[in-house]
């Protein structure tokens, strides 16, 4: 009874803003309290300038060059992203089961190696498509990365790649590792264009490269550079398909097309 008549006196118009008031009040306490918590916790510095880079090797696999460096990256500990040549797949399946077993990514680096601005439109969705099928019969898995051969495109390319549901990658950061340059040369360039984000191409046969290798990866670990794989890079933001990737795109650098360094 005297209960229900505290309730009754509580629905009363004047202790409604009474308690209106003292709801308020709690909640602008509660909010002083988090606000205070939030300055006193301690930041968290292992979280603090972690920055990542994506390791990328074209013209692979052979047997020559890819174990040695299935063996670097495993030392290493990092995984990086394979744009194959669908002839070489064809040619050494093992290498690519090797490549997946190792959690590296795989992307398309066409059948031929060709330069694709000579080709048709159709003729490059063939290059395409016969990579991709040998890519899924040998790993099981679908790629929707592509790297042209030699960072060669036009519209007839970009046209082929959206209609075969590719993204096109290509790099910011080329070290010139063609031509076998020094091991040295090949850590100077590599690290002087380093960037967060960024891409780094070598070449997947280029022994300066391997030699330079674990080089470039220690003084990028050192400057707390977190080595992720092409996917890694873009769907860790979730945005695959959006503003990020146009993003991403703009600040790939096109540099003067890279010879073929295919070695069988
Ligand atoms: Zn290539």
């Amino acid at each position: 009874m005297i209960f229900k008549k505290f309730i009754d006196k509580l629905l009363e118009k004047r202790y409604r803003v009474i308690l209106a008031m003292a709801f308020l009040l709690l909640i602008v306490t509660v909010a002083i309290i988090s606000r205070k918590s939030e300055v006193e916790f301690p930041s968290l510095p292992f979280s603090l300038g972690v920055r990542e880079i994506a390791l990328t090797f074209d013209d692979g696999p052979s047997p020559g060059s890819t174990p040695k460096l299935l063996e670097v990256l495993k030392k290493e500990g990092i995984k990086a992203t394979f744009f194959v040549v669908g002839k070489m797949v064809e040619k050494y399946p093992f290498l690519l089961k090797e490549i997946c077993k190792e959690g590296h990514e795989v992307g398309n680096h066409t059948y031929d190696h060709s330069d694709l601005t000579k080709l048709s439109k159709e003729y490059i969705i063939e290059e395409l498509d016969r990579t991709r099928i040998l890519i899924k019969e040998i790993t099981g898995k679908d790629t929707y990365l592509f790297r042209p051969p030699g960072g060669r495109y036009d519209n007839k390319v970009i046209v082929a790649t959206t209609l075969t549901g590719y993204k096109m990658i290509l790099w910011t950061d080329y070290p010139v590792d063609y031509g076998c340059p020094s091991s040295e040369l090949i850590y100077e360039r590599a690290v002087s264009k380093v960037e967060d984000e960024g891409i780094i191409l070598l070449h997947n046969g280029v022994d300066s490269a391997l030699e330079a290798l674990p080089k470039i990866v220690s003084k990028l670990k050192k400057e707390r550079y977190r080595f992720v794989t092409i996917s890694e890079l873009i769907e860790g933001r979730g945005e695959r398909n959006s503003g990020y990737f146009e993003k991403f795109e703009k600040k790939q650098e096109v540099k003067p097309p890279l010879e073929m360094v295919v070695n069988e």
